[in-house]
């Protein structure tokens, strides 16, 4: 590791000094004013504040562990220093190895794999250079996350539902696994309010507090794809999900407008267009399709060919969209509950992250943060409880009346000890109303009636109203 660590470091002695000669007249005119620091499970973020582009280049070396940062170009412009605790990080050092030529040498407990990049200026900030120390997987013990945001107050724990006494579940019987995604974090903070309320904060705690409630909810498990103040690419987040075997992905966000003036909640699902072009994309990448296997209703895509892959495939993601418009509509009724709505439908976009083509996926934004009003009640832990609570009453309702199969809700749907509003089913060729009274052990009398039917004859097509059952009558 010593030698080639030390070839690596003449090559890029090498070339500094050839950027040197032909750069001459550009001395160090950027400086690198601060760096700052996130810890995600996995990984830590470095992020150099410049005052212009540089380059740069980035080495390891070992015996004892560290990271080397060259940055070209460059000078100090102010003291570097960030709090690395719980991460690898145990020190860091920086030297003017010529005018123009700035390094940055970080110690570490353990080895780690760096990655780097530079960003171009943004609303926000100028040019960064960003670093990601990736823990070795070697190394057993993670470093946990930070779980505490300073800048939201921590939720008080309040009783959660269910209020019915639920029957113990017999084995094998899974729970429904919810995969709650906070949008932005850590480099990317999303919208801000007025007050410097940031959308990256509120949506955590918003997120946190949901996990909190669905994890209450007997048959129910909830995962956060993000637990701390870091950055998670999109398909990154979606990955999560599949990985951890989300029945349902959640996505919380807060809105922002030019109009501060806009407000209220909406809840978008993917829209026909994105779900289309995923599946070509998903079919396009022999990847994506393998990882798919495990997850697209068990279905072995491997050995069939391609068109068959396609239809599945496409049956997959027009099921799940059903589904995300489905549990979406349910979310936003009761969102709609405690604050307005912006719009009164299920929106569709086409947002990265709903893009997984076998999970339901629903992106809710809470509010509007540019609204002041709204950015106010989006950071006080009591509207935050209230938002999480009717996102997880749209999400139990929904489940309660298509649960996965093998589930706990499951099996209490189909031995009848759940209590179920009305549904709506649609009539399929060749059903019968008989077959319909079957399925959902309701008499063909009563089917009749609620529908008001002279004849048994259905159309395919139709909608009936499947009348709701009651945990009390079934006991
Ligand atoms: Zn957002």
């Amino acid at each position: 590791m010593m030698g080639s660590g030390m070839r690596f470091r003449a090559m890029v002695a090498a070339v500094g000094l050839l950027f040197l000669a032909v750069t001459v007249d550009a001395v160090a005119e950027t400086k690198v004013n601060s760096v700052r620091l996130w810890r995600a499970p996995d990984n830590t973020r470095l992020v150099f504040d410049l005052t212009g582009p540089v380059q740069h280049s980035v080495f390891t070396l070992s015996a004892p562990d560290r990271l080397v940062i060259d940055i070209n170009g460059a000078s100090l412009g102010a003291p570097l220093s960030v709090n690395s605790s719980n991460t690898p990080i145990t020190a860091m050092r920086s030297a003017q190895r010529t005018p123009t030529d700035l390094r940055v040498v970080i110690d570490l407990k353990k080895a780690v794999t760096p990655k780097s990049f530079t960003l171009a200026p943004n609303a926000q900030y100028g040019n960064r250079l960003v670093v990601d120390l990736f823990d070795n997987p070697a190394d057993a013990a993670p470093i946990p996350a930070p779980t505490n945001v300073a800048t939201v107050a921590p939720v008080p724990v309040t009783p959660v539902d269910p209020p019915v006494k639920l029957p113990p579940a017999p084995a094998g019987k899974r729970d429904i696994v919810v995969v709650i995604d906070a949008g932005h974090g850590g480099e990317d903070p999303g919208a801000s309010g007025s007050r410097g309320q940031r959308e990256k904060d509120v949506v955590l705690a918003i997120a946190r507090e949901l996990q909190r409630q669905v994890n209450g909810m007997k048959g129910f498990r909830a995962e956060l794809t993000r637990t701390g103040d870091y950055f998670i690419p999109l398909r990154g987040r979606t990955e999560i999900a599949r990985k951890k075997g989300a029945d349902l992905f959640v996505s919380i966000h807060a809105d922002a407008a030019p109009s501060a003036a806009a407000f209220g909640a909406s809840v978008f699902a993917l829209s026909d267009r994105g779900a289309t072009s995923e599946t070509a994309r998903w079919l396009a990448d022999s990847e994506n399709r393998s990882d798919l296997i495990g997850g697209a209703g068990n279905v072995s895509l491997d050995d069939k060919d391609r068109m068959l892959a396609g239809v599945l495939l496409d049956l997959s993601m027009t099921a799940s969209l059903t589904s995300s418009l489905n549990v979406g509509q349910k979310v936003l009724s009761n969102i709609g509950r405690v604050t307005p709505l912006h719009k009164q439908r299920v929106e569709q976009a086409g947002f990265m992250v709903l893009k997984s083509p076998d999970i339901p996926s629903i992106l809710v934004e809470t509010g509007f943060i540019s609204n002041a009003n709204e950015a106010s009640k989006l950071a006080a832990s009591s509207h935050q409880q209230a938002l999480a609570r009717s996102i997880s009453s749209g999400v139990r309702q929904f489940f309660q009346q298509n649960p996965p199969p093998g589930t706990y809700i499951a099996w209490l749907r189909d031995s009848g000890k759940i209590a179920q509003g009305p549904r709506d089913h649609r009539v399929s060729p060749g059903e019968t109303l008989a077959m319909i009274a079957v399925r959902y052990q309701v008499s063909p009398a009563t089917l009749r009636s609620v529908n008001n039917l002279a004849s048994d004859e259905l159309k395919v097509g139709q909608h009936l109203t499947i009348p709701g059952t009651e945990l009390a009558a079934k006991e």
